[in-house]
């Protein structure tokens, strides 16, 4: 529409009060449209066939000749105001639809985030790291070791001789045996404990050696509460020169203080192991009765936490040291024990079935 339209169309109202009031009833209901299906019903009411424009042209039929062209004039103003009026109020609806729709979907970056479910290490983790983290303060360093090992680091240069029933088939998982019926050191087998780690440190190391090594293991056993093919060890073992079971004792007793509390008291009874001479375990006092005698330490007072023991020398002279210039002393302990011990659980198992019920609590 030419600028003035509506100047023009309120000019030749003047004067025509009927026709005034229905130009003025037509833009007034294209203003109070709030939607679209409104502005489509408005336009079909105005400027249909049967429309209020039509009506106005209709209605010159009667008119004296004079006021036809003026009448027929006010006809088409009106219908070219309406449709742009029309036409500028659906695009005016369309943009506060989009406002309004983005409104509704905006994001509030001020809102605190929803937060999702965190997870945290598995408890044998945990206390295998606490186990760790009490060496690496006293100076020790962290190596970890191959699952799959070959029989001579984990029987025969520990000093495991071919009759030590922990190298039959019944109690070892082999990967490969050359010969079933002999033990030979090119053997492949799940690791048993730890301790290959150990040789392995001291033939490609010379002392002084200060090494904790966590990991896991693996033996022929049926799984029930107690028991399980595969289980967490963390060895450790140092050697220098003048080490003595003084500096075991005194290792193992911080050990034993840092995990079950400063007032435990440490005994070490004497044992049998084919890698260390003398050998012994390691019990601390009962944390929950305070050594008084409690369903835990089945009335003992004591737990037992660990073995030790010092160095074999036939184990130094597998990796080439001199048992005359250095000493040393081993330990090694089962994490699930520790685990359960500490934290009261009843059922090995329930490490491993991955329940969430379980693993939540810690
Ligand atoms: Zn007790």
């Amino acid at each position: 529409m030419k600028p003035g339209g509506r100047e023009r169309l309120d000019e030749l109202l003047g004067g025509r009060p009927e026709l005034a009031a229905i130009a003025e009833d037509a833009f007034r209901s294209v203003e109070s449209c709030s939607d679209k299906n409104e502005i489509d019903r408005t336009r079909v009411r105005l400027l249909g066939k049967k429309g209020v424009v039509s009506s106005v042209f209709k209605g010159m039929a009667d008119l004296p000749p004079e006021e036809k062209p003026a009448v027929g004039e006010i006809g088409n103003l009106l219908r070219a105001l309406l449709e742009e009026r029309l036409d500028e109020k659906s695009v005016l609806l369309d943009a506060a639809e989009v406002e309004e729709r983005l409104r509704r979907g905006a994001v509030d970056v001020t809102l605190p985030g929803r937060k999702g479910p965190t997870g945290h290490h598995h408890l044998l983790s945990r206390v295998t790291a606490d186990v760790v983290s009490v060496f690496v303060g006293l100076g020790y360093r962290v190596v970890e070791g191959p699952e799959v090992e070959l029989d001579y680091y984990n029987f025969e240069a520990l000093n495991t001789p071919a009759y030590h029933p922990a190298r039959s088939l019944n109690d070892t998982l082999y990967v490969y045996r050359q010969d079933p019926e002999r033990d030979n050191r090119d053997d492949v087998l799940l690791r048993t404990h730890t301790s290959p780690v150990q040789v392995r440190v001291m033939e490609s190391e010379k002392p002084p050696l200060y090494v904790v090594s966590p990991g896991r293991t693996y033996r022929r056993d049926e799984m029930d509460a107690t028991h399980s093919a595969m289980f967490s060890q963390v060895e450790g073992f140092a050697v220098d020169r003048g080490i003595t079971m003084a500096h075991l004792k005194g290792t193992l007793a911080v050990l034993a203080r840092r995990l079950f509390g400063a007032d435990r008291k440490v005994r070490f009874r004497p044992h049998f192991f084919p890698f260390t001479e003398p050998s012994a375990e390691m019990d601390v006092s009962c944390f929950r009765c305070d050594a008084a005698g409690c369903g835990l330490c089945k009335g003992s007072g004591w737990l037992e936490i660990l073995g030790c023991g010092m160095i074999d020398p036939n184990v130094f002279e597998h990796v080439g040291y001199d048992p005359e210039e250095f000493s040393g002393f081993a330990f090694g302990m089962g994490i699930e024990r520790i685990a359960m011990m500490k934290y009261g659980i009843e059922d090995l198992r329930v490490f491993f079935e991955n329940d969430m019920r379980f693993l939540a609590q810690f």
